[in-house]
């Protein structure tokens, strides 16, 4: 059994104009008109594919497909949001595969003793309301669902409302539910799968994340009239820090990834010496005690960034994520698919966040990688191609067959 090439390419292309940019790419931000039009969509898709489809307490989309028996569901899911001048494949490729996968039971008139649905999640961008994952985090038991409705975009306008206004504050619990497994087929968003040639990626897990947030206060001062050695430069000793996370990063290696990724200077012009600085520093590794030791060199780095300038700071590491293991059942079951549709694969972690995340928490989860052109995401340039995703796509459909069991 394999899925419809045609019929999953015309869907993407489909779905991709809603949001589209001028130069190809995507902008549909969560609980705006274009993801309304972008809902809508898939609802009607999912409802002519015979799904009984319900919306719950956070706008959360699910369609189930009967099982043969009263029994947990296999979820597949992913997202229909997207960040500004995005693309087309994130989130929107593992919703219409997850369509195109219960498309083709259909076709074959399958019969599975689990029930197949399919999951769209609201909000998993994070790009418009903060945090990232809101509504799987809400599902999983993570998230209060009072704190994610009152949360609020850059315009101050609350979550709940733009539900409301969109027509997808839904009735049913957002509560933990039975799952029989979730599986997730996603751009791999990294080069690692283009590097080699693969069409699959199997994925393990997902890293682990260390946020840390750094404040120096030096002297803010002329910068004419004080001499160079009564200077204490907060954004001197920021630059230090930004090049020392760089070469700690390279001198454990490994997976370890480090990122600078904010700075704020303070008062920023011209002719003042800063007074203040802020920066970011986000680190990923799938093992703790990697970030553990990371961390500790950070913690010298800072201080004798500091000290050698002459300022104080706050260093704080206000922000952990753990290893997020996938189940090695549904794990495995992904690479008995890909063996078996003869995809090139490999098995590799993933080191950005996805809403399987979340789900892991409450069942066997698992995800499908599929090769990002150029490694690149989150941009308008973003690219799969359809010799990459049906691989994907049968991969995905196999999984679901095996954890879901022939009726
Ligand atoms: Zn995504």
């Amino acid at each position: 059994m394999r899925i419809d090439r045609r019929r999953l390419e015309q869907s993407i292309e489909e779905l991709g104009r809603i949001g589209e940019t001028e130069r190809g790419g995507l902008t549909r931000l969560a609980l705006t008109d274009e993801d309304r039009r972008a809902r809508d969509r898939m609802v009607t898709w999912m409802r002519e594919a015979g799904l009984t489809v319900t919306i719950d307490q956070m706008g959360n989309i699910l369609g189930e497909r009967a099982g043969g028996e009263r029994l947990p569901p296999v979820v597949v899911g992913s997202h229909v949001d997207s960040v500004p001048t995005g693309g087309k494949y994130d989130g929107q490729l593992g919703v219409l595969c997850g369509l195109e996968v219960i498309r083709t039971l259909n076709d074959g008139g399958v019969r599975t003793q689990h029930p197949v649905s399919l999951a769209i999640f609201t909000n998993e961008e994070g790009a418009r309301f903060q945090p990232a994952m809101l509504a799987s985090g809400v599902m999983a038991g993570k998230i209060p669902l009072e704190d994610a409705y009152a949360t609020r975009d850059g315009d101050g306008v609350r979550l709940v409302d733009e539900l409301e206004r969109i027509g997808y504050l839904g009735p049913e619990p957002c509560i933990p539910r039975r799952m029989r497994a979730y599986l997730e087929l996603h751009i791999e968003q990294g080069p690692l799968l283009e590097e080699d040639h693969l069409s699959v990626g199997v994925v393990e897990g997902i890293v682990a994340i260390s946020w840390s947030r750094l404040t120096i206060e030096g002297v803010q001062d002329h910068a004419g009239p004080t001499p160079m050695r009564v200077r204490h430069d907060a954004l001197v000793a920021a630059a230090e820090v930004v090049g020392g996370v760089r070469r700690i990063a390279r001198t454990i290696g490994g997976d370890l990834v480090a990122t600078v990724g904010t700075l704020t200077v303070s008062p920023n012009i011209v002719n003042a010496i800063p007074g203040r600085v802020t920066l970011s520093i986000d680190l990923r590794d799938p093992q703790e005690e990697t970030l553990d030791r990371a961390l500790s060199m950070i913690d010298r780095l800072v201080r004798t960034a500091c000290r050698r300038e002459g300022v104080r700071y706050d260093l704080d590491h206000y922000w952990r994520v753990p290893y997020t293991p996938f189940a090695p059942e549904v794990v495995d079951a992904v690479e008995r698919a890909a063996r078996t549709v003869a995809a090139p694969y490999r098995r590799l972690r993933s080191g950005a966040g996805h809403d399987a995340q979340y789900m892991a928490a409450i069942s066997p989860a698992g995800m499908i990688f599929v090769p990002s052109r150029g490694g690149r995401s989150h941009c308008e340039e973003e690219f799969t191609a359809m010799d990459d995703i049906v691989p994907g796509a049968n991969t995905l459909l196999l999984a679901v067959l095996e954890l879901a069991g022939r009726g």
